[in-house]
């Protein structure tokens, strides 16, 4: 929403206002986003750097807005968290990320792993991780190919309560994923007591990888650091061939970004998967 009357330092100052007009017509209209049958998702694949081969997705949503044209998260994401909408939204996410990964399966597109993104909201309720299993049930795709990427703050404000809920998703055989590694307070020592399996280095950092001696050694002790961890470790926003030989020079797992493929729809996915290895 455009700030009203102008000065948007003020605007931030005082957080989203809840009065905005227009912010009032985007929550009314998110609302309705699911029934209206208005969410869809894209996957944006996930390259092992070792074979060149696509070995995960990551399903990301959008929203077509009548008269708006295509929303992007970043617009309507935050207000979803702050209204509760994500938590339906977030399950027909999950769901429809399943339903079309069994899609892929059942047609022999050999894709190993599916990746979606869960919001504090969702991860914080009670049910949750109940309602994980009773998805993957219910698209029938075995735990071991959903990886629920997860981010730092979530796990921080009740670090015990997040231990639980991890330790029960991995009991599932759920793979889970530190998202924007990085960008937070996170300390890999204290990654010891979350039992994960990925960390995703925030693309701020593979931005300046080839250009920034710093920055490229932050990356390396990191990956360095989740290797001897048993983490496995894919770089997100890797855009240029520079930056893909800097990751995969310090024994980065996989990379997903502009210079594979933007988030496509399903068909390109699998168009993508049927001529894999694409590149
Ligand atoms: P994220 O999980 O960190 O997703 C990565 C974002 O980087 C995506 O933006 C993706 O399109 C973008 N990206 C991928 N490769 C490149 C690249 O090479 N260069 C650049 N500049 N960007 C790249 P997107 O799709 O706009 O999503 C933004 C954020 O919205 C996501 O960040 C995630 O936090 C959130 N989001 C998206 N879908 C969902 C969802 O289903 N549930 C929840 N809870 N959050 C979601
Ligand atoms: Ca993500
Ligand atoms: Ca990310
Ligand atoms: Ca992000």
């Amino acid at each position: 929403a455009k700030a009203r009357g102008g000065n948007l330092a003020e605007v931030y100052r005082r957080g989203p206002d809840d009065r905005d007009p227009e912010r009032l017509a985007l929550e009314s209209a998110l609302h309705h986003a699911i029934e209206r049958d208005e969410l869809f998702l894209c996957y944006q694949p996930q390259v092992d750097l070792a074979s060149g081969r696509i070995v995960g997705a990551e399903a990301l949503m959008r929203w077509r807005r009548p008269g708006h044209g295509v929303v992007p998260p970043d617009r309507f994401i935050p207000i979803a968290e702050q209204t509760g909408r994500i938590v339906p939204m977030g399950a027909w996410a999950l769901e429809t990320a399943l339903a079309t990964t069994r899609g892929w399966l059942a047609g022999e597109l050999a894709l190993a792993q599916i990746s979606v993104n869960i919001s504090a909201r969702e991860f914080l309720r009670p049910d949750f991780v109940r309602q994980v299993e009773t998805m993957l049930h219910t698209a029938d795709v075995a735990p071991q190919r959903l990886t629920l990427e997860l981010t730092e703050s979530m796990l921080m404000d009740d670090a015990e309560g997040a231990v639980r809920t991890l330790a029960a998703l991995k009991a599932l055989g759920v793979r889970l994923a530190l998202d924007d590694f990085g960008t937070g307070y996170s300390s890999l020592s204290y990654l010891r007591r979350f039992p994960l399996d990925v960390i995703k280095i925030d693309r701020s950092f593979v931005r300046d990888i080839a250009v920034d001696a710093s920055t490229a050694a932050i990356v390396d002790a990191t990956i360095r650091m989740a290797h001897s961890l048993n983490l496995d470790v894919v770089a997100e926003g890797v855009e240029t061939e520079a930056q893909l030989a800097e990751l995969a020079a310090r024994g980065c797992d996989q990379a997903q970004g502009y210079l594979f493929s933007a988030p496509v729809p399903a068909e390109d996915l699998a168009a993508l998967l049927r001529s894999d290895p694409p590149w």
